[in-house]
């Protein structure tokens, strides 16, 4: 992988300047056009292994699963969604927003006490704009955001989840600098665009299975205005229990 995220980074600055070299020839019109769909690709999938290493499931011969939870921390419900999660004997990995963890600074402690994982999911949570920022601007939303658990929870994360999954050439390098691992996942709902939860359950439980990293996420609601995890997480919780498998959380935290 390291092969092509070489080829795909010396690609992005020679063929722009071969172009140009070739008079913006046909040719090096359609190079170009190659190695930006490459690229973007790399970027915007959120399992492609291009730009380094994501872990979207883990190896394993227990029954066991990773649940991680996104966009929080919620004030209001992530309390809430950890006594569901402890009535099923479940344990999931939080992935919070730097910024939204100041709010209520005591309940990071309490998520590590309870038993749960902490993970970084940038400072701001700059969805849409994530993939455009330089290696400075990525740095900080990885690393305030750490500072910001470290101090609130006591110990720094070591795994991170990108905005939608979505990250560009410079992440991983800061990734490794910091010592943390990008965590994907094998089995999401898509919850962040859709309220169905029929939809969402479903398309999870196509992929509950051992070794399988499960996304929901924090702060959306129904069209009656409810928590969607609510109406998620337990739904899920008994697919897991049915098939006779634990969620855990992750050994790299
Ligand atoms: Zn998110």
């Amino acid at each position: 992988m390291r092969i092509i995220r070489w080829f795909l980074l010396l690609a992005n600055l020679l063929v722009p300047l071969v172009w140009g070299l070739s008079g913006f020839s046909l040719w090096g019109a359609a190079a170009m056009f190659i190695v930006h769909m490459l690229s973007l690709w790399a970027t915007f999938w959120p399992s492609c292994q291009w730009w380094g290493e994501v872990t979207c499931e883990f190896e394993t011969d227990a029954p066991e699963l990773w649940l991680t939870i996104d966009d929080g921390p919620d004030g209001e419900h992530t309390r809430v969604v950890m006594d569901v999660l402890e009535k099923s004997h479940a344990c999931a990995t939080f992935f919070f927003i730097g910024k939204r963890c100041h709010n209520d600074p005591g309940l990071l402690a309490e998520v590590e006490r309870r038993g749960h994982g902490i993970g970084n999911h940038t400072q701001n949570h700059p969805a849409y704009m994530f993939w455009l920022m330089g290696p400075r601007r990525v740095s900080r939303e990885l690393s305030e955001c750490s500072l910001t658990i470290e101090q609130l929870a006591g110990s720094r994360p070591t795994l991170f989840r990108a905005p939608a999954g979505i990250r560009n050439c410079f992440v991983h390098p800061v990734l490794s600098r910091m010592k943390m691992n990008l965590l994907g996942w094998s089995a999401r709902g898509l919850d962040g665009s859709c309220n169905d939860v029929d939809k969402i359950v479903a398309r999870i439980e196509k992929r509950v299975k051992p070794g399988a990293i499960i996304v929901l996420h924090e702060g959306r609601r129904t069209d009656e205005g409810e928590p969607l995890i609510m109406k998620t997480l337990p739904r899920v919780l008994k697919i897991i229990e049915s098939r006779g498998l634990k969620a855990v959380i992750p050994e790299l935290l």
